[in-house]
């Protein structure tokens, strides 16, 4: 199949795996820009015979599948019922054992509240061998195209990731709230537009100040991208004003404010550069 990864440098392509017959490759695609998937999810796409991607995984990388590959679509889309999730499962082991190299492509890294897990558990259980193929994820990767990012020395030596909605689409009650605003300087949200309002005000009552730099980060990556900056106690109002919907992904804690003098992406399109001190007047630390 080497042939088939030739639009792969091909130093890069002999040391990239072949995909066998029978085999899922469960795979990263990023948060959009094509230019952030993996040398490794390229090389499945140039291999599979059968792509089954998610909501969320742009276009543009799927026209990068073999000729001849089939796509699949497997997802939420437009309010749309979901296929459940035993329902895929049980779709990538029988295309496995039809003797299919299936790729599985989701959005943002395949293991971080995307159920590749669960995916990856049910391989297991139907002795269907596998293979992990991480991406960026929009938590880290999507708040580096807003000028945010996700750590700073001066800011934080801890960051929460959290999903504003469990499995019945609710706030999860399994978070804890407290521990999280006591505890983290830095928090990032997926999922969280629905119940902004009740998860804002959550942390607000653990302690968080209104006042607190947030962004939201809609489409983060993509041309579209769109980028609210705002703060913890104005979030939900702000982002419902801008009309801001999903996908989109939040970002609470004063790294946020970094934005005003990292905006390379809005600088690239001339947005000129304000000269705004990222840390708010603190000190900067010395150490090395
Ligand atoms: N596994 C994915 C997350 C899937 S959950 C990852 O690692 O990124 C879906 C949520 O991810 C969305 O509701 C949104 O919060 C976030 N998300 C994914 N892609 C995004 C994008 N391009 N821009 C903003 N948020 C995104």
């Amino acid at each position: 199949m080497i042939e088939d990864v030739s639009a792969i440098e091909p130093a890069v392509a002999s040391a990239l795996p072949t995909f066998e017959p029978g085999w899922v490759w469960l795979t990263g695609a990023g948060p959009g820009d094509p230019g952030l998937m993996t040398l490794h999810a390229l090389n499945g796409l140039r291999q599979a015979d059968v792509v089954v991607y998610d909501a969320l995984v742009d276009d543009s990388v799927l026209g990068w599948a073999r000729a001849g590959a089939i796509i699949e679509y497997a997802g939420k889309r437009g309010g749309k019922p979901s296929p459940k999730q035993r329902d895929i499962s049980l779709k990538l082991i029988e295309l496995a054992r039809a003797g299919r190299r299936v790729l599985r492509l989701k959005g943002g890294d395949p293991f971080l509240f995307g159920r590749g897990g669960e995916e990856a558990l049910s391989l297991v259980e139907a002795g269907v061998p596998f293979r992990v193929i991480p991406g960026v994820t929009a938590g880290i990767g999507g708040l580096a195209y807003a000028g945010v990012p996700v750590t700073h020395r001066d800011v934080n030596q801890a960051v929460t990731f959290l999903t504003g909605h469990d499995r019945h689409g609710l706030t999860p009650a399994a978070v804890n709230w407290r521990a999280v605003a006591e505890g983290s300087p830095v928090i990032v949200m997926y999922m969280a537009m629905k119940h902004l309002g009740e998860i804002t005000a959550k942390l607000m009552d653990a302690g968080r100040d209104a006042t607190e730099p947030a962004v939201v980060v809609r489409d983060a990556t993509l041309p579209q991208m769109s980028v609210l900056e705002t703060t913890l106690g104005g979030l939900a109002e702000d982002a419902a004003a801008a009309g801001i919907g999903a996908p989109a992904v939040i970002c609470v804690g004063r790294v946020a404010l970094m934005r005003q003098a990292l905006d390379w992406v809005g600088a690239l399109s001339g947005a000129a550069p304000r000269a705004l001190d990222p840390l708010g007047g603190r000190e900067r630390s010395e150490a090395g």
